[in-house]
């Protein structure tokens, strides 16, 4: 009997004792295809050589050195590397361990440089419904994901939640791209006048929403306009690319994409490849300055900042990115896996959309394809497509149900970069099948 508290405690889970590529192996023997990174994790897939053996020569080196103490070497070299390909006006790093870590100190990060330039009457903090942005108090009240919050109500951070932009939910019937992308952005701009617009810290959005909706990108304008917005009323805009960055969608920010540029950005995931636990915050020249020419110092912490080993492995990810010219095949792998999700689930009876942006794809799965009538949560779809997916070899990661009346069951896939063409073919049949089985289990 496992003594571990795991998530799931009904649920005995497979061992994982190997990784290689693509796959992962258990005890038993069997392999499976890592079609989603873990959650969009492993962008190098499993056991590179290339990071295994930069992880041997910093452990020779230097395992750990605390922050208050010192830099060190692979943190600044990382910290180089990050603001050498960040959006126009990053110019620091802050690094951390995870994804919530990165959202709590962007979070704490805003508050700070508004105390600091004289304007601490600013505290709301706006973000969407249907987005995740950690399990920590404050990244939780952040986020707008009512089945992880419900429990832990009154949240200790008071957020104020709008609708995201998410076409396939929400546009209207004859509604143009750009008439959405306006409604979908003045959304913001009505709750930033109903609170007070000095009042208002900062927005924070997932650049393309991950787990809680599966791969939704923005369309195009959008964050345009919400840049716009935050700009007007002097608002902190903070871009959550913990899942969809560092590659993902194609190019490094998927921000990038979009043509614009935040005030803070966390990213965490693919920084570290799952080689190590990294996540780290971007910020821009004027909340540095903020802190400079204020106090002179960051009211956080935690003990494993900058850790070596941590900075080493994301160092060591970031160069096989470059060196191997991975992005290029993201896109192209990315090309390849809409194509071969059409062919098999675009005329699919219960599949409403397919959607994402690179290697970061998501296919949604409702009763109704006429009226994308979601199926009855106590159904649990998408735990059913996880078992039958697993019994075929496959990883991919299926969330869902309806919480809040705009989400059904959706399957997110974010294979490594690494993919090649016989790969995502592969995984597309076993898709394919997992759907179909999971479907008859409940028809
Ligand atoms: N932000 C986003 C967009 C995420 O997808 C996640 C995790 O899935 C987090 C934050 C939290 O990251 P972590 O699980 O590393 O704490």
């Amino acid at each position: 009997m496992s003594r571990i508290l795991h998530r799931q405690i009904r649920t005995t889970l497979p061992v994982a004792v190997g990784g290689k590529g693509v796959e992962l192996f258990d005890s038993e023997g069997r392999s499976y295809i890592d079609a989603s990174g873990g959650a969009a994790v492993s962008c190098l897939g499993h056991g590179h050589p290339d990071i295994v053996a930069a992880l041997h020569a910093q452990a020779d080196k230097l395992a750990y050195a605390h922050t208050s103490f010192f830099t060190t070497e692979p943190a600044e070299a990382l910290a180089d590397r990050l603001i050498e390909d960040a959006p126009e006006g990053m110019s620091h790093v802050y690094f951390v361990s995870g994804g919530s870590e990165a959202v709590e100190a962007a979070l704490k990060m805003a508050r700070q440089y508004f105390v600091e330039i004289g304007q601490p009457e600013r505290r709301n903090i706006i973000a969407r419904r249907q987005s995740y942005h950690g399990n920590t108090l404050g990244a939780l009240a952040t986020g707008g994901n009512e089945w992880r919050r419900t429990q832990f109500r009154p949240l200790l951070v008071e957020t104020h939640h709008i609708d995201p932009c998410f076409a396939y939910r929400f546009q209207q019937k004859g509604e143009s791209d750009a008439d959405y992308a306006a409604r979908a952005a003045q959304a913001l701009e009505d709750k930033i006048l109903e609170l007070g617009p000095d009042s208002v810290m900062a927005f924070v959005a997932e650049t393309v929403v991950g787990a809680t909706a599966g791969a939704v990108p923005p369309v195009a304008d959008y964050l345009k306009r919400v840049r716009a917005i935050c700009d007007r009323y002097g608002i902190l805009l903070i871009l959550d690319e913990v899942m969809c960055g560092m590659g993902r969608t194609g190019t490094l920010h998927a921000c990038e994409q979009d043509g614009v540029a935040p005030d803070l950005m966390t990213i965490a995931k693919g920084l570290g490849g799952g080689y190590q636990p990294i996540g780290a915050v971007l910020l821009g020249r004027r909340i540095f300055d903020a802190f400079a020419n204020g106090s002179g110092f960051f009211q956080h912490g935690h003990t494993y900042l900058g850790h070596p080993m941590a900075c080493a492995a994301g160092l060591a990810v970031q160069e096989v990115i470059r060196r191997d010219d991975l992005l290029a095949n993201v896109r192209r792998m990315g090309a390849h896996l809409t194509r071969r999700l059409g062919e098999r689930f675009g005329n699919h009876p219960h599949v409403g959309d397919i959607r994402g942006r690179g290697l970061f794809m998501a296919v949604e799965l409702v009763e109704d394809r006429s009226t994308k009538a979601t199926f009855d949560p106590k159904q649990k779809l998408h735990a059913r497509i996880k078992r039958e997916a697993m019994a075929r070899g496959l990883m991919v990661y299926p969330m869902g149900g309806t919480i809040d009346g705009a989400r059904g069951d959706h399957v997110l896939l974010a294979p490594p970069f690494i993919v090649d063409e016989p790969i995502v073919d592969a995984i597309v049949e076993r898709l394919g099948d997992a759907v179909d089985a999971a479907l008859a289990g409940i028809e």
